[in-house]
């Protein structure tokens, strides 16, 4: 047979060969045999993986037990470099090949059963921990563009009100904060935007009261929502929800020109008939320089301090002569000079109140008597007092740099309620003043 001959041959040819290569051969034959042996019994285990020494799962060995914890190790690398599961992972060898799992289905068990810790920056304010993020270059990064954020301009020195450290903490990584969440957290926004649906009867003022949000901040949350427009189920974005974590303060000095608008004087005269007004001086606006030490929290004025004050043209009040037989009821007293910025659509939005000229610090007086209902900081209004005067009627004195009353406390007619200033959202010293009838702001210009 073709094959007996074959093997003669082989064993011919084996016989010609020397004693060395024949010992070689019978070596490599039992080394492959005795890994034969392995690999069978190789073949008939499985990998159970434990966590914290409890078994999860088992597969079909230790190689895809690792790819898949690798996995999920290299997804939460994204989060911080130095993620590390806080359970120990261990591999074991086991005979029964009873359960195995599919990969997919590990990956899900570990998912749920596996916590991550990781070194990560935290940025701790007044010495709590506030939020994580991956690594010290990126809170850093965070705190400069918080203060960039509420810029005012270069001129403007900006520290942290608070007192704010970075440093390395252990945490777990599910508590590391992107970038722009952590920003937001510290910024006191909440992470979701908030909305309110308009309902039946709501005005502009109504919300904003309600959301202790001034009107003029509903109006810059939402574009080019106006009272006029506002619909009822209309979906509109809540704003100013939370405090601040960490405050920015910005200080500068500025020099400034003001005019100066002195307040009308008026004289009683019982030789002019009922009716009739004569004007005796012309008024004549002056000028000043001054230079104001100015403080501003999150990209609002707080606090204008006189440095430096030059009268360049002083000014003359308007002196008027007014018939002694008035039989006009009285209305209220007149808190402020020059209309700047009348009551009105403004720049696309509801100007609630004029804007009355006057110098910063003077003293500003009730509109009439009645009850304080308002007397601190009210949001883009700054330092702000309200005073309800009975019969619906409300008057609102905004931007002030002092506030002298207290909620509770009644006031006389003129009474000083407070100072002029600049808080909140405003452009330079001056007053804004609202009168709000049941609910709605009307022109003020009709009620002084
Ligand atoms: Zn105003």
């Amino acid at each position: 047979m073709k094959f007996e001959k074959q093997l003669d041959t082989c064993k011919a040819w084996l016989q010609k060969q020397p004693k060395v290569f024949k010992q070689g051969m019978s070596v490599f034959l039992a080394v492959v045999l005795l890994f034969g042996v392995i690999s069978m019994v190789k073949s008939s285990t499985a990998c159970a993986v434990e966590l914290d020494g409890k078994v999860v799962a088992v597969v079909k060995n230790k190689k895809v037990a690792e790819t898949v914890v690798n996995e999920l190790i290299n997804e939460e690398l994204k989060k911080a470099s130095t993620v590390k599961p806080e359970q120990a992972i261990t591999y074991k060898t086991i005979k029964s090949k009873d359960a195995l799992v599919s990969e997919e289905r590990l990956k899900e068990l570990l998912a749920q059963r596996l916590t991550y810790e990781a070194t990560a920056a935290g940025i701790k304010v007044r010495g709590g921990l506030k939020v994580a993020v991956k690594d010290k270059a990126t809170a850093e990064q965070l705190l400069e563009k918080l203060k960039q954020s509420y810029s005012l301009g270069p001129e403007y020195k900006v520290s942290f009100q608070e007192d704010v450290e970075v440093v390395e903490v252990k945490v777990a990584s599910d508590r590391i904060l992107s970038e722009e969440t952590a920003l937001k957290r510290l910024k006191g926004e909440s992470d979701v935007p908030r909305y309110y649906t308009v309902k039946e009867g709501d005005t502009l003022w109504d919300i904003a009261t309600q959301f202790k949000v001034s009107p003029d901040e509903l109006q810059d949350a939402n574009p080019g929502f106006t009272p006029e427009s506002m619909q009822i189920g209309q979906k509109i974005k809540m704003v100013g929800a939370l405090e601040p974590i960490i405050n920015v303060v910005a200080t500068t000095e500025k020099t400034v020109q003001e005019e100066t608008v002195l307040p009308q004087q008026v004289k009683k005269n019982p030789n002019l008939p009922f009716g009739q007004t004569k004007v005796i001086q012309v008024g004549e606006k002056g000028l000043k320089e001054v230079t104001y030490q100015i403080v501003a929290v999150n990209g609002m004025e707080t606090e204008r301090k006189v440095l430096n004050s030059k009268v360049l043209k002083e000014a003359k009040p308007q002196i008027v002569e007014r018939s002694a037989q008035t039989m006009v009821a009285s209305r209220g007293a007149r808190p402020g000079g020059a209309v700047l910025s009348p009551f009105g659509m403004r720049n696309g939005r509801m100007h609630t109140g004029v804007d009355l000229a006057r110098s910063y610090g003077s003293v500003v007086g009730a509109y009439n008597s009645g009850k304080v209902i308002r007397a601190g900081w009210y949001g883009a209004y700054g330092k702000c007092v309200d005073i309800d005067h009975g019969s619906g009627v409300v008057t609102r004195y905004a931007h002030l740099s002092v506030i002298s009353v207290s909620v509770g406390q009644t006031v006389e007619k003129g009474q000083a309620i407070g100072k002029v200033g600049s808080t909140g959202r405003s452009s330079g010293p001056h007053l804004h003043f609202e009168v709000i009838v049941k609910g709605t702001p009307r022109n003020p210009l009709n009620y002084i």
